[in-house]
């Protein structure tokens, strides 16, 4: 059976990593409410962090950012909730975490612009799009221990 649902998928950075917050942030992230829909710790090769991040490649941080994406170990995760693209945007806080607010991820473990602890899909088409890049339908599971398929493309 499956069920169709709300969902963002996230990151937890290098940085965030080697500081050993991983257990801080996921703790954040089910108390807010979202269910760990999937969940997996690896580290991304050159092509997959220039594939991830095609959309900043003409940014002038773009080839800064896959360098730090690449050093070491990182979180991948999707999540599910009602509204979660925005909710989860709301928990992470801003982009630089000078201006995220109180209480957000960025704001509690962010180092720096860069260094900004976690990722956070910006639509659901992306949120989509970023899973499946990371994740099949049989990694990914529904609270009731069902495979989860993403709503509205049936994938
Ligand atoms: P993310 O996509 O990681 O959730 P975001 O949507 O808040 O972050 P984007 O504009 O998509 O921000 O930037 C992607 C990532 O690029 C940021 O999370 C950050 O790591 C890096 N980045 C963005 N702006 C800068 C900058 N001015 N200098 C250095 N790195 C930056
Ligand atoms: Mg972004």
């Amino acid at each position: 059976m499956s069920k169709t649902g709300n969902i963002t998928f996230t990151i937890i950075k290098p940085g965030a990593v080697s500081n050993e917050h991983i257990g801080d942030i996921l703790q954040k992230v089910t108390n807010a409410g979202f269910w760990i829909a999937a969940m997996k710790y690896i580290k991304l090769s050159n092509k997959q962090a220039e594939e991830f991040y095609r959309v900043h490649s003409e940014r002038p941080f773009y080839n800064d950012l896959v360098k730090f994406m690449t050093s070491g170990p990182i979180v991948v995760a999707v999540l599910e909730k009602d509204n979660a693209v925005d909710d989860y945007r709301k928990l992470i806080g801003a982009t630089d975490p000078s201006k995220a607010e109180e209480g957000t991820i960025r704001k509690l473990f962010a180092e720096s612009i860069e260094r900004n602890a976690v990722h956070g899909s910006d639509s659901n088409d992306n949120a989509i799009i970023e899973s499946n890049f990371f994740f099949s339908r049989s990694e990914r599971f529904t609270k009731d221990g069902d495979f989860l398929t993403f709503s509205p493309c049936g994938c």
